[in-house]
């Protein structure tokens, strides 16, 4: 494929103020607790751990670490909040509650996306404009339907099903505390949640919101450590339900451990979309498409996509303007409001987009990134494209959840279609194309649980999520999204 566009001529010779979010307003302790039966906890065995800023490798705080005796403690009290209160009250007075924290939250949004940025790197546009809104839409969404899950499942009564465990991954922290508490709480459960080890900090100021928002003691609680604690949680026998948002590899550990139990559970997994763009397309709108499908969130994003097909007609076209595009991306300070691409989350996760970046060289492709300077302290990669790969190559093939776009051409409606579904994955897609009819033939015929079309990355609280193949089961969001957490009498 031809890659001609040189650098030099790409190049903008302007540069935009710095316009950092202030930080004065925030709080941040310097110690967190667990948040179990209302309260903060210390740790049966007294142990932290560090959360820093993936921006500067700065410490932000000390984090308790849970160990299977503090799981138990929390479910403990779970259970008891379940069995005593929780399952039985009105569920008017429950989607009160809910709203209360859907609306403290709105309240303190700018405290929470800020938060949001500095644990996890994302630029403060996305936690200010995505994240947080987000979040308390769902809340706002959930708590809607607390009374009215009647009509929700007409005919048939819906009782809610005990003690939920929740596991989230650190690419949109809040959000996915917010997927996952809204419809259980909204369902008369109650939970133990586990977020991430690297961006704790949004949810511990969540616990403190749930504490001012007078939720009775035990209905929600907040325990953090790694990848022990939450297998500590999946093992323990008082959980009745595992809703899981991370990684295929832990989906599957996970679906081995509750097998035979009796538990239910969800799984959001992987996924490595096809953004699909037809000769047809508004080709300047679909640019900007495929930027936001790969470089939104540093391609920390398990719908992004990572998987660019092309017709062949324009192809050379649209990559001239995306390497041009990509060129005046700002990748920096996530905390300065004009910054596109923040800080990869961690280390970890850098050296694995790095490996990735080798593989894809060593496999034939080339690569072209943009020529922007990354800060020296802290995690960045610039925005990466790599062409002349197939089918075949492993960065076509793997999630590689950071901002590498593997381009591919085709020719034809068919065709598209068997590359597009080619994968272990079946999360999400996207198609540009001018033609309604295009539109209906591609989105039918490829196995995914969202499909965009001539627009990339939109949620919304009422719209269903969740995967096919080994993207996960199970949906969250909208009607769907209160199933997992009802048994139907
Ligand atoms: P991960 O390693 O699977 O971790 C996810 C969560 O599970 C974290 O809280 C993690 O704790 C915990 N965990 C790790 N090992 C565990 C075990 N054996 N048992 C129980 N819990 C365990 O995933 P990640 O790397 O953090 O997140 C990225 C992945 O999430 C990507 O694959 C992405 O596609 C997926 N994702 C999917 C969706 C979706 O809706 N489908 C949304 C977002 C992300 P630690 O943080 O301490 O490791
Ligand atoms: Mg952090």
């Amino acid at each position: 494929m031809e890659t001609t566009t040189n650098k030099s001529d790409l190049k903008t010779d302007w540069i935009y103020s710095p316009a950092p979010e202030s930080t004065d307003h925030i709080r941040i302790n310097q110690r967190y607790d667990l948040f179990i039966n209302g309260e903060f906890l210390l740790p049966e065995k007294e142990k932290y751990f560090e959360t820093i800023n993936p921006a500067n490798e700065k410490k932000l705080a000390d984090v308790a670490e849970a160990d299977q005796a503090d799981v138990n403690t929390a479910v403990t009290a779970a259970r008891k909040a379940y069995e005593n209160v929780w399952s039985k009250m009105d569920p008017a007075e429950r989607g009160k509650y809910i709203y209360r924290i859907a609306r403290l939250i709105q309240e303190r949004a700018r405290e929470f996306a800020v938060i949001e940025t500095m644990d996890g790197g994302k630029p403060i546009r996305e936690s200010r404009d995505i994240d947080i809104p987000l979040v308390s839409a769902h809340f706002f969404y959930y708590a809607g339907w607390a009374d009215k899950l009647e009509y929700a499942f007409p005919g048939k009564q819906a009782r809610s099903i005990g003690v939920a465990g929740q596991i989230i991954p650190w690419n949109f922290p809040l959000l996915m505390a917010a997927w996952k508490l809204a419809p259980a709480l909204a369902t008369g459960n109650t939970v133990v949640l586990k977020p991430a080890e690297t961006t704790p900090l949004t949810a511990m100021k969540l616990a403190e919101i749930i504490q001012e928002a007078d939720l009775p003691p035990g209905v929600v609680n907040i325990i953090n450590g790694d990848g022990k604690t939450g297998r500590a949680l999946v093992e323990h026998p008082g959980i009745d339900k595992i809703a899981f948002t991370g990684s295929t590899e832990v989906g599957k550990l996970i679906m081995k451990t509750v097998a035979g139990t009796g538990k239910r559970y969800t799984l959001e997994l992987g996924g490595k979309a096809a953004n699909i763009i037809f000769e047809d397309a508004a080709i300047d709108q679909a640019v900007e498409g495929i930027i936001d499908g790969i470089f939104f969130n540093q391609g920390h994003v398990c719908c992004a996509g990572s998987r660019l097909f092309v017709q062949e007609s324009v192809a050379e076209t649209v990559i001239s303007k995306l390497k041009n595009r990509m060129e005046t991306l700002i990748v920096g300070d996530p905390l300065d409001k004009n910054t596109d691409i923040g800080a990869i989350n961690s280390k970890m996760q850098l050296d694995k987009i790095k490996m990735y970046v080798d593989i894809g060289l060593n496999e034939g492709g080339t690569v072209y990134q943009s020529s922007c300077k990354l800060p020296e302290k802290g995690y960045w990669h610039a925005p990466t494209l790599f062409t002349d790969v197939s089918q075949s190559h492993r960065i076509v093939q793997e999630e590689i959840f950071g901002p590498v776009l593997a381009v591919q051409t085709f020719r034809t409606v068919d065709e598209v279609i068997t590359k597009a579904n080619n994968t272990p994955y079946g999360l999400s897609g996207g198609v540009w194309t001018d033609k309604g009819a295009k539109i209906f033939k591609v989105s039918k015929a490829i196995r995914a649980g969202v499909l965009w079309a001539n627009t990339f990355n939109k949620f919304d609280p009422s719209s269903p999520f969740g995967g096919y193949k080994e993207s996960g089961m199970g949906r969250e969001g909208g009607l769907e999204g209160l199933q997992p957490y009802v048994n139907l009498v």
